[in-house]
């Protein structure tokens, strides 16, 4: 039902139109004008399916497609009703919006990208639901900032297998949670409502594992990088995240040798880090992108020094890494299997985190391996 917002006397008459509509068959995805003031029509009508406002033909079809499934028809659908990826069959990436509200001074993606556009909640779901039904057993959730789920779009109710769900991180979460495969949180910005998703990881919903660019430690810096976090807040933050779900995996990435940056800022950045015992990190020297506006702050960071200092910063995380490893040597492990001799635990993401190595099992399956031995990165062991 398409409708018209503009005067009282057009608010009316869309309404009274709604009510015709569900009179009649009962199913309505109200759009249009009128679709931005949601409240307005569920107040009157609170049994329509969808609302969304206008200019939104994604969210309208989503939300047909979700109470009247396409059904698929293998001799026109060239496409598989998972979609075509491009990672092996087990695992596959999420991607849940595109674009960026941020202005983080280091980077021009939001100025290539855009602002944050979120996908319909109905839609990613329904592309999960897919994946799963086509094998996947992990799905790794992307975007530019995860947290920030739904802010364009002031987390509208959107519907999944009929259900209403909101568009938000916590709310995907859950509902990624009922697929029964590991799903896995990337580019998750610290918001404070980050903190809502521990207690899932704690209950097994989805993995005990967060991918959390902190990006530096002292607060100047931070500044100056336009990233709001504070380092003291992130170590109790951290601290109870750990109280919460003791086992989870914490990754984060860190940019050394930014603009102005002295050597008390980057000894501050390591005492950080020997706080926060983070358990996978990844350590880029700063490099001036084109157009990005920390190229135009003064104190650039000679060559030689940044790469000392991302040296150091290597050192001392790869103790914190190696330790980390080795306190799991004799535990069992949950392993996915990539290919036979070759698994992650739930502590790794594909390509940037380590392995687990042993002998045996077949890409996709799910084994329990008893750990045996450790190193900087990987650990090894051997089928339970
Ligand atoms: S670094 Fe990330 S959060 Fe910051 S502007 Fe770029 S995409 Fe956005």
């Amino acid at each position: 039902m398409n409708t018209c917002g503009f005067i009282d006397a057009a608010v009316r008459e869309s309404i009274d139109a709604i009510g015709e509509a569900l009179d009649k068959n009962g199913k309505v995805v109200v759009t249009g004008c009128l679709g931005v003031k949601e409240e307005t029509i569920r107040d009157v009508h609170p049994s329509v399916l969808a609302i969304t406002g206008p200019h939104d033909t994604a969210a309208v079809m989503s939300a047909v497609h979700a109470h009247l499934p396409k059904p698929h028809d293998p001799y026109t659908d060239l496409v598989p009703p998972q979609g075509i990826k491009l990672t092996p069959a087990h695992y596959a990436y999420l991607k849940i919006s595109e674009g960026c509200n941020h202005r983080c001074t280091f980077c021009i993606i939001p100025s290539m990208r855009g602002d944050l556009v979120s996908r319909p909640i109905g839609e990613v779901m329904q592309e999960a639901e897919n994946l799963v039904k086509g094998g996947v057993k992990e799905l790794l959730v992307i975007s530019q900032d995860t947290s920030a789920y739904g802010v364009d779009v002031k987390y509208r109710t959107g519907f999944w297998n009929g259900k209403p769900v909101k568009t938000k991180m916590t709310e995907l979460c859950k509902a990624l949670g009922q697929l029964g495969v590991w799903v896995r949180l990337h580019y998750v910005y610290p918001y404070p409502h980050v903190d809502e998703v521990i207690p899932l990881m704690a209950e097994g919903k989805i993995l005990p594992y967060l991918d959390v660019p902190f990006q530096h430690a002292s607060p100047r810096i931070l500044r100056l990088m336009k990233r709001p976090a504070s380092a003291e807040k992130v170590l109790e933050r951290i601290r109870a995240w750990r109280a919460i779900c003791p086992d989870i995996t914490l990754r984060s990435t860190f940019i050394v040798g930014f603009p102005g940056e002295t050597e008390e800022e980057f000894s501050l950045l390591l005492q950080f880090l020997e706080e926060a015992q983070l358990d996978r990190v990844g350590c880029f020297a700063y490099s001036p992108v084109e157009g990005a506006a920390a190229n135009e702050l003064p104190g650039a960071v000679p060559e030689e020094a940044k790469e000392d200092r991302r040296r150091r910063f290597m050192e001392k995380q790869g103790a914190i890494s190696s330790a980390k490893l080795k306190s799991r040597v004799g535990k069992t492990l949950a392993v996915l299997v990539d290919e036979p001799g070759v698994g992650r635990s739930q502590g790794d993401a594909p390509e940037i985190d380590g392995t687990v190595r042993f002998r045996g099992g077949k890409a996709g399956e799910l084994r329990q391996i008893v750990i045996d031995r450790a190193d900087q990165h990987d650990l090894y062991g051997r089928l339970q």
